[in-house]
């Protein structure tokens, strides 16, 4: 019963620095989020000792009775949450669920259509490095010149290159996509449409986004972005698709399932079904439009910075730095420096190097979570679009910074 700072007071110091990192800065990775502590209760549960390879009901190892009843609660849960038939909580994390969702549909050598890495999809969409790029034949779709996902090319090359699988989904867009128009499409062609909502999950659940659910044949996310729940992913689907995806999970490619995690995955799937939640998502959204107004006035375009698309539908803004002295690198380094973390991201047909670019991606999830308000989040983009100028008193916005985090305290109880 040692505790972590008496066994290990290495970890433990990496762990209380990180504490004080989140509650001490401003978190605006567009993919990250705050669990609650009731879900990091349940992930840090005597769960994690269980070995339940198999499915609720159907096990390959004794002693399933308490596991299967959080594993078919996180099921039911989460089925319900999205309106889905089928549901599948065991993939370790997004990708897990990509890889075992796309050999559930197709097979190696397959053709399969998705959206270009360089212009907002995910690696696991057909990146040349990643399984889905070594193991299947990529064809990429693109965003047109305004910023928006050219569904004519979407159409043009499905019917050029009758792609088994349809990818639609994104790790950096700003924009709702047309799942109506995918389908159809898709039907065209007799391609199966997978939707990747890893991003915007947490929207679809609060009523904000169409419901990729009621279009696609399968649907896959994370649970830790928008959804706010623990690290890991989740495989939605007809029910026509049940034993395929369950067997390409489980002994496709995973083990033991993590019964830690998908007990919090349960507790991530009560909460999302909550009004707080559909309130907090409200609150992510407005913080993005805000964000979007504040980057794209007068004095910030007079700086070069601009944003893609020219707003957003979601929790997420794409800036545009081409225009700028400042290439995505030192962007990322001068809100660091100011106590806000953000990822740099290139932008499409971006002439700077992937490791430098020239645009950010910027989200709100992790603070609406943090209980921002609008006025708040007015406060942040004004902060953000100060340090993008040619000229910024860091003192300053440290300072304006530190009065929005003390504002509103990150996991009060959990300093030792
Ligand atoms: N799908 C999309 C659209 C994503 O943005 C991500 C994460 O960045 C993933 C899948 C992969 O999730 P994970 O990092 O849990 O493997």
């Amino acid at each position: 019963n040692t505790s972590l700072h008496e066994l290990d007071p290495e970890i433990a110091a990496a762990v209380d620095a990180e504490l004080d990192r989140q509650q001490s800065t401003l978190e605006m990775i567009a993919s990250e989020n705050f669990a609650p502590v009731a879900v990091m209760e349940a992930q840090g549960s005597v769960l994690t000792n269980k070995y339940a390879e198999g499915y609720p009901g159907r096990r390959y190892y004794g002693g399933c009775e308490h596991v299967d009843v959080a594993e078919q609660i996180a099921i039911d849960r989460v089925k319900a949450l999205f309106g889905a038939e089928y549901a599948n909580v065991q993939p370790h994390s997004g990708a897990s669920a990509n890889q075992a969702a796309l050999f559930a549909l197709a097979q190696p050598g397959d053709t399969i259509l998705g959206l270009d890495l360089a212009h907002g999809g995910h690696l696991t969409h057909g990146m040349r490095l990643n399984f889905s790029g070594k193991q299947f034949n990529v064809v990429a779709y693109h965003v047109d010149d305004a910023g928006l996902v050219d569904m004519a090319e979407v159409e043009r090359l499905a019917k050029e290159h009758r792609p088994k699988v349809i990818i639609a989904g994104w790790s950096a867009y700003p924009r709702q996509l047309d799942f109506a128009e995918f389908r159809r499409i898709a039907d065209e062609v007799e391609a199966f449409l997978w939707v990747d909502m890893a991003h915007f999950a947490g929207l679809v659940a609060a009523g904000l986004h169409p419901n990729p659910v009621e279009y696609a044949d399968v649907v896959t996310s994370t649970t830790h972005k928008t959804l706010g729940g623990p690290r890991g992913g989740i495989i939605l689907a007809r029910q026509a698709f049940a034993k395929k995806l369950n067997s390409s999970v489980f002994p496709g490619f995973q083990g033991g399932p993590l019964e830690h995690v998908i007990a919090a995955k349960a507790v991530s799937f009560k909460v999302a079904a909550s009004e707080e939640f559909k309130e907090r998502q409200a609150r992510t959204v407005e913080g993005a439009r805000i964000l979007a107004e504040r980057l794209t006035a007068p004095d910030a375009r007079a700086a070069g910075v601009n944003v893609l698309s020219g707003g957003t539908d979601v929790h997420l803004i794409l800036v545009d730095l081409r225009e700028s002295e400042l290439d995505g690198q030192q962007a990322e380094d001068r809100l660091h420096e100011v106590g806000i973390t953000v990822n740099r991201n290139a932008v499409p047909n971006d002439p700077r190097p992937p490791m430098v670019t020239s645009g950010l991606r910027i989200g709100t999830p992790a603070l609406a979570t943090r209980g921002f308000t609008a006025d708040d989040f007015t406060e942040v983009a004004d902060v953000i679009a100060s340090a993008l100028k040619p000229s910024y008193d860091v003192d300053d916005l440290k300072a304006r910074v530190k009065t929005l985090a003390d504002k509103h305290p990150l996991y009060p109880g959990l300093n030792k």
